[in-house]
């Protein structure tokens, strides 16, 4: 029974995954060729409107055999290999999140078990969709960058303003549920203000890991900044300024800085592994963008363990 569930969560994660992959690939092509991401997808040789059927991710290619219904051109399979890569992410994201699954409580004698369990589910819900948006984002900026060393404005830029609007609308929703739990009870009315200081205490509890991604933004953002300013554009791009502080705000403190570290590290050994094997010359610029999200992507999954590890050996 236990089993079923799980792989039903997993499947429901990589259909969803897959869904978004199709819809980040055609963002991703639209961003590099300056189009607009209204319209429907059509075929980019014959320009032939997609159908429904035609754009069911993974299956669709499978049906068609790699080839455009219309004028059987091939297919690019980047499709196929983003598709199945999210569904994938999406799908291992939801096989982590289950074990805080906010199973039904058996006892409903209190009005209080029924609106916890209630509040569980929206907050469980609220964090899956922010960690969904984060890797749909990350994978874009990640295809982007690689193919051209572009971070495209139109999706960055709205994606840390919805980031922030997420973050907070978990935030809020904490806090409010705090405040209703408490004014269900005359005890805990005894913790409301004015009486007690309790609430107030708890409130920046709940809200400082908002505020501390914030900071961590605008750090990391001016970080990058500050590289550009004093290597004068050599090395680092704007791109990554923005790339940098939607990190610092999707992760938070201390996350985030783990995640920039991991990404120096992975991006100097894997450049002087090209420089080494003549694959490129010393002073040759790579994209970063793509080991900041292979470093976020670290972080997202193993966040915890890693802090929880370096600290430990810190000791
Ligand atoms: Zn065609």
């Amino acid at each position: 029974m236990l089993i079923n569930t799980v792989v039903w969560f997993i499947l429901v994660g990589f259909i969803i995954g897959t869904i978004l992959g199709s819809f980040l690939k055609v963002l991703a092509d639209r961003s590099l060729n300056n189009k607009s991401f209204r319209g429907r997808s059509y075929c980019t040789r014959c320009k032939h409107t997609l159908a429904w059927y035609d754009l069911l991710p993974v299956v669709s290619f499978l049906i068609l055999k790699g080839r455009c219904r219309y004028c059987k051109d091939k297919i690019s399979v980047e499709y196929l290999t983003i598709e199945v890569v999210m569904g994938i992410l999406v799908g291992f994201l939801f096989w982590q999140s289950f074990k805080n699954f906010p199973f039904p409580i058996s006892d409903f004698q209190f009005q209080l078990a029924l609106s916890v369990q209630n509040f569980q589910f929206l907050v469980f819900g609220l964090e899956l969709i922010f960690k969904t948006f984060f890797i749909t984002v990350l994978t874009v900026l990640f295809l982007t960058d690689l193919k051209k060393m572009f971070i495209p404005d139109r999706v960055i830029l709205p994606s840390i303003i919805i980031g922030v609007v997420l973050n907070l609308i978990i935030t809020i929703t904490k806090i409010g549920f705090l405040h209703y739990a408490l004014s269900q009870s005359a005890i805990g009315r005894l913790l409301l203000p004015p009486k007690s200081d309790y609430f107030q205490r708890h409130v920046l509890m709940i809200a400082e890991p908002f505020l501390l991604s914030l900071l961590m933004g605008i750090l990391i953002g001016g970080f990058f900044l500050s590289l550009i300013i004093v290597t004068r554009g050599k090395g680092m791009g704007g791109g990554d300024v923005k790339l940098g502080a939607f990190i610092g705000v999707m992760l938070g403190f201390p996350q985030a800085l783990f995640a920039m570290v991991l990404s120096f590290l992975t991006g100097a050994v894997l450049s002087v592994g090209l420089v080494l094997v003549g694959k490129k010359s010393f002073g040759q610029t790579i994209p970063f963008g793509p080991f900041l999200v292979l470093g976020s992507l670290i972080m997202l999954f193993w966040g915890q363990e890693i802090v929880e590890w370096y600290l430990h050996i810190g000791r």
